[in-house]
């Protein structure tokens, strides 16, 4: 196996190219080529700290690829979005926030308020939140 091999860079037999905008602030963090902290990460998806959070607990789940927001999403990305809402879940028990509630949300586009163009979701606890968002 070949360094880019080892390092998920490489299509192996049957695997496809990750994708990848080199100019876009998550794909960097998630080559590692900005730094961020992390709380969990799996083959598809990684999980960091907000670097402004808004909640006591807020805490960013993203795909290692590159889609550039929900609206992009297809049937095929279902056990894409099974695992980021599975993963969310389990950060949210591990952070402790689980008992009391939390909110899950993704901004879409400039009204939906969407400042980074790399699906994530916002996985935020430790206080209450309004209905509906401001
Ligand atoms: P949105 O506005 O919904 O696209 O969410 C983007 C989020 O990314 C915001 O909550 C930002 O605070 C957060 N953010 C921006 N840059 C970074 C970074 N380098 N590391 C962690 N979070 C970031
Ligand atoms: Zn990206």
């Amino acid at each position: 196996m070949s360094a880019s091999d080892a390092a998920g860079t490489s299509p192996g037999a049957g695997a496809r190219a990750p994708r990848r905008d080199p100019s876009c602030l998550f794909c960097r963090i998630v080559a590692g080529e900005l730094s961020s902290t992390k709380v969990a990460e799996d083959d598809l998806a990684i999980a960091i700290r907000d670097i402004a959070p808004r909640a006591p607990t807020h805490i960013l789940v993203l795909p290692r690829d590159h889609v550039p927001s929900a609206a992009d999403l297809t049937d095929a990305d279902a056990p894409l979005v099974g695992r980021l809402f599975a993963l969310a879940a389990e950060i949210a028990r591990s952070e402790g926030i689980a008992d009391g509630g939390y909110r899950i949300v993704t901004n879409v586009g400039t009204w939906g308020g969407q400042t980074v163009d790399h699906l994530h979701f916002h996985l935020m606890g430790g206080r209450a939140f309004d209905w509906p968002p401001g």
